[in-house]
Formats: C-alpha cells, structure tokens, sequence
C-alpha cells in the first residue's frame, strides 16, 4: 500500500464553497475575507483574495490558487468541478493540512446523510482539517474510531439541510397545484398562438408580459392568453387539417406556405449543437399542438410528466418517490403521469376552447390510432451502441445494414430485408462487434502502419507548399503601406500650395497635381486591402494543414482501445470508413443460411463498389415497390442490384425520418 505523506500540521489551506444560487447566501467575497482571517489566525499559507474570486466568478472558473467554488451545481451532486479539483489538489500537495469550508451546506446538501458524513470521512482521513464557521473537525487516522457524538451532530446536520430540500419540492408542488386550480401559469412557455398576460386574482386583464419577465406582486397572477386573432385562426385551421390528414402532411402543406412555424427565431441545442429553428414545420410539432390540452380543451394542467429528485406531485399533494421510480440511488426517471392523475383546470381570464369538446374528443382518438406505428419515435443516439451505423452495406442489394439487438450484443442486417419483411432480400446479416473489430483491424492495418502516416504528412505538407505564394506578402504590403504614407504627405502638401496660388493657371496645375496624388492613393488603398485578405488566406491555410495533422496524430489514440466502441465509432466518422458486405446462400441440413463471402473497406474520398442506396425506406415505400415489381426475383438477387428510380433525385426529401439509421 502507498504511504500517505505525513503533512505539516500548519500548511497550506484551500477554501472551498458552493454557491446554491440562493438570495439570502453571503457573497463569495465575504467567504475570502473569513477564509483569510481564519488562515491569519491560525498561521495557514492561503493566497486567494475579494479579489481573485471576483474574477473567478465573472469568468465562472471553478478554481484558482486557493480557491474552488462550484457555481449552481445541486447540492446533492457530489461529484462536482472544483469540488472533484479540490480533492485532487488534496492528494497531489501534502503540505495542505486545512479545508476552510463556510457551512456544512456549502459543502454537501445531499439527498442522503450519510454521504455528507462520508465526505467529511474521506477528507479527514487524509489528513485534512476541515475549518467550518462554527465548528473544526480535525483529521482522522485510519482505524481510530470515529467520536460517535461527532459523527451523530454531523448525520443530524446533513440530514436537516437534505430536509431543506424535501420541504422546497414540497412547497413548490402546492404551489403549483394552486395556480394551476386558478387556470394561471404556474411557470413555462406559452404554446404556439398564446403569450404570457399580467392578471389579477379575478381574472381582470392588466397587461401583456415581455419575454422572460417575472412578476412578483401580490394578488397578481400569470396567464395565457391568445396572442393574435391570425395565430388562433391558424391554430383551428391546423386542428381542422388533422381530422382528414396526417401530421406529416399537414406540416408539408405550412412549410410550403411559408407560414412561420413555433419559434422561429429561437436558438436551440440539439445533442449539443446550437442551431437556429429553421421556418420548417415537422410533424412532431403539429401532433405537438394537437395533443396540448391547453390548445384543444382551453384546460390548464399540471403535472403531465413528473420529474425531480426530491418530490412529486398527485393532485391531491406532494408524495415522496416510489421505489421504481430510482434508475440508481441518485438518478431518477421521469415520468407521464395517467390523465386522471393530472391536474387540470379551465384556463383563466376567459380563454375559450379553439375547437368545440366533441371535436377535441375526437381527434384525440383518431391522433391515438395513427400513433399506432414506430415510426417518427426518436432513438438513442449513441455512437458506441453503433459504430457502424450508416456506414455498412449490404452489396447484394445495396442497401445499408441497421443495427438489430440480438442475444445481448447486436448484428447489422439487410435494411430492405427489414423492411419488405423478407421480400426483396435475404436475412444477410453480420455480427456487429466482429464486424467493427475486423473494420478496425483494417484501418490498423493499411492506415496507422508508420510509414502512411509519413505519406500523409508529407502529401499535406506538399499541399501546404503550394499554396504558398511566391513572393513574400510581408515585404509586399510594407513597401505598399510606406509608398501611401509618402502619397498622403505629398496630396497634403500640395493641398496647401493650393492656398497660394496666386493665379488661376498655377491653381489648375495644382490642382491637377493633388488629384493625381488622391487617384494613387486609392489605388495604393485597394492593393493593400487585397493583399492582406490574401496574406490572412494563407494563415488559414496553414490553421487547416495544422489541425488535419493533428486529427492524423490523434487516429492512433481512437484506434487504442478495441472495446470502446465510442471511440472506434469517432474513427470510423473521422476518416469516413465505409463496409461493403456480399452474401451468399449457403445450405444448410435443414434451412438455407446466408453467409457473408466477400466484402470491402473504404475510407476517406475512396468512391464506393456500388451505388448505394439512397432512396425511401419506409415500410409503405418498399412495400409499394415489391407491388410493383412482383415478377422480378424475391429472394437471393445475388448478383443484380435492384435497379435504383430514385437515385439521381437525391435532393428532394425521400420522408425518411432520420432515426440514426436504426429501424
Ligand atoms: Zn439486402
């Protein structure tokens, strides 16, 4: 076992805190000047000032120096930055011998007591004195019994402030409840066609409500009210649509109208890419719409999903979580609620419903029965469940392979078997993880050994050269810059001789002398904006030569680990790995088998064997196509890839929905 150091019993001392966001904490600053005084009085090294965790929360950097401060994490996370910094800082200096923390609350609010005390434990045990406004606990040795008095002030300790937490979710669900038994808001965006209306407690209009403002006044509530008379109408005809069309074609129909959808001029994130909410309507918005009670039944909810750590709401009040309800002791699922165990009240301030109960009624039923299907549902995106995802195909039919859980791991198989439920091609099928390590082992292979990576560089490098222009911009743009200089001076001066012209012919001469200068200034001006946009065009160059290098030295590090298949998944995206797979029939004593016989790897710009497959893939779609082709082969078309209709329209949408390729 490793020898902890022993540390100096007056060293260096680290602050540490955590901000909860609340109105009524002392500022960061104050915790400094009690952390500094604390450290004068008791002789510790500390460094951090008023100063230092200014910046440091302007910046929103967990640490500096002596100071880590963690900014809006829960309490009853306990693995957070600066908290996680801090303990790591701890086992790398052995001569910090205290952690100045304010309260037992800055340190820990956690949903169970006992990891409070367990972190204190494990702190101590370091050999850490942990330094609180009203308390010092000094460090443990391992094996020495634990004071139980201690011990139990801190269990009550940790488990008051995790009470803190239960009464907030307790507050907040009645709180909810109320408000929304009123029809008000009880927080949240308005849908599409509503925006957010100061109202009194009888309902009485006072005014409309500007983006994100709060309002906290006294018998005054927030409510939804219908933003423009356009809006609604477009609400009742979109309701209207849905009755005889589907979502999908209603969608299409408003795009190509050029109606705005929702929030176009929002900014979303999408698996943590930021884009702009395009004017395109999708048909998740539509049933979106269509589904909200608020829009159809004019009935203010609450409580249709329930999430949260701490409580959850009935209608008749908060209730601590069930059993089920825990996907691990801290992470907790969220959960749609049955209608009846929902919330619901008529909207305030007069709102009417957009169509009459019977309707609503009934389009309820008929979205019901058209969600009867798979399709449109999102999946997991997670790369590591499927490396190869879009990027393997199946030769026979040029088709892509989707991945298909099977026995605990997973297998890519034929996408137009999938779909023409065995009609249009064979079960050809590989198993996933040998066919991701075989792809791997190939680019191990052909792209990693030694001496490609020197054929790369040096072809970068080649490339970078000849972007290089032949003259020397630098010497250039400064003999330019000094040639303007010299030609302002020289307009300059003859400006003034303007002035003492003493006849019309010697002004006219000079005159002409000045503006010939100005003409030249001009010109000089345009060379040298052209050519530093140019000299700038190089820097880029080089930036991009620089960064493909660097993704070639990092290829090694993705190709490492043979079991990460998120990593291998990064590769095969990085440098666009591509697998076909061929098949054949193979019998077997008492079925015929597909086997796979042949295949091939590509990366990079290398064209593909086959024209891929790029049109529909809808059920619906293929089974059409199998309609009409039903004299051609059904089963094993070994050697003739169905021929394409759809290829060469590639820019049109094929109304595939994008469900990461999986099916
Ligand atoms: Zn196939």
């Amino acid at each position: 076992m490793q020898k902890k150091p022993q540390r100096p019993e007056r060293g260096r001392a680290l602050l540490y805190s955590r901000d909860s966001g609340g109105k009524h904490d002392m500022t960061p600053t104050k915790y400094v000047e009690w952390a500094q005084r604390e450290a004068n009085s008791r002789g510790l090294k500390f460094t951090g000032t008023p100063k230092e965790i200014k910046r440091m929360v302007q910046d929103r950097k967990p640490c500096t120096g002596d100071l880590y401060f963690d900014y809006c994490v829960s309490g009853d996370l306990l693995s957070r930055p600066a908290l996680d910094a801090c303990r790591d800082e701890i086992r790398r200096d052995g001569n910090i011998s205290h952690l100045l923390i304010p309260r037992r609350d800055r340190l820990a609010r956690p949903g169970d007591a006992l990891d409070g005390v367990r972190l204190e434990k494990e702190l101590r045990l370091l050999g850490i004195t942990l330094v609180f406004m009203h308390m010092t606990l000094g460090p443990l040795k391992r094996g020495q019994r634990q004071d139980v008095g201690e011990a139990v002030a801190g269990y009550v300790d940790y488990h008051k402030s995790g009470e803190f937490l239960d009464d907030l979710a307790e507050k907040m669900v009645y709180a909810h409840i109320e408000l929304t038994s009123g029809g008000f808001s009880s927080g949240g965006r308005p849908p599409f066609g509503f925006d957010r209306f100061l109202v009194g407690n009888d309902g009485a209009i006072i005014r409309p409500l500007e983006k994100g403002e709060v309002v906290r006044r006294h018998g005054h509530h927030v409510a939804w009210l219908p933003s423009s008379e356009s809006d609604i109408k477009l609400l009742g005809r979109i309701l209207s649509m849905l009755e005889h069309m589907p979502a999908s074609q209603v969608a299409k129909i408003l795009t190509a109208e050029g109606i705005p959808s929702p929030g176009s001029e929002l900014i979303r994130s999408d698996h943590g890419v930021l884009h702009q909410v395009s004017g395109v309507w999708h048909q998740t918005t539509i049933t979106g719409l269509a589904r909200n009670p608020f829009i159809t039944h004019a009935m203010k909810t609450y409580g249709r999903r329930s999430m949260g750590n701490h409580r959850r709401m009935t209608p008749e009040g908060p209730r601590a979580l069930e059993e089920e309800e825990f996907v691990t002791d801290t992470k907790t699922k969220v959960v749609t609620n049955p209608i009846n165990n929902v919330v619901s009240a008529a909207g305030a301030a007069g709102v009417k419903p957009i169509i009459s109960a019977e309707a609503a009624e009934r389009l309820q039923n008929t979205l019901d029965q058209r969600a009867g299907t798979q399709r449109g549902k999102p999946r997991s995106r997670d790369p590591s469940r499927n490396p190869l995802g879009s990027r393997i195909y199946d030769l026979n039919c040029t088709w892509p392979m989707y991945r298909v859980p099977y026995s605990k791991s997973f297998r890519y198989t034929c996408g137009l078997y999938q779909q023409s439920h065995g009609q249009k091609c064979s079960h050809n099928h590989v198993d996933g993880p040998t066919a991701t390590k075989l792809a791997l082992a190939a680019v191990r292979q052909r792209l990693l050994a030694p001496a490609v990576r020197q054929q790369i560089e040096a072809k970068i490098r080649s490339a970078l050269n000849d972007r290089r222009p032949a003259k020397n911009l630098d010497t250039e743009l400064s003999r330019l810059r000094s040639e303007l200089k010299q030609a302002e001076a020289q307009r300059t001066k003859a400006i003034r001789n303007l002035a003492l012209a003493d006849t019309p012919e010697l002004f006219q001469e000079i005159k002409s002398v000045a503006e010939e200068f100005a003409a030249r200034i001009t010109r000089l001006q345009h060379e040298i904006t052209a050519i530093s946009s140019q000299a700038s065009m190089v820097e880029t160059t080089q930036d991009v030569v620089e960064e493909s290098l660097r993704l070639v030295d990092q290829l090694p590090n993705l190709a490492n680990d043979s079991e990460d298949f998120g990593k291998v998944a990064e590769l095969f995206r990085t440098i666009d790995l591509q697998m076909f797979v061929r098949f054949h029939a193979v019998q077997k004593a008492k079925r015929v088998e597909n086997k796979q016989c042949g295949g091939l790897i590509t990366w990079g710009d290398a064209p593909a064997p086959i024209e891929k497959y790029t049109g529909p893939t809808s059920r619906l779609a293929v089974q059409v196509k199998v309609s009409e082709n039903e004299k051609g082969p059904k089963r094993n078309t070994l050697s003739e890839p169905e021929s394409n209709p759809d290829s060469g329209r590639k820019a049109e949408s094929l109304g595939n929905v994008n469900r990461d390729d999986r099916i």
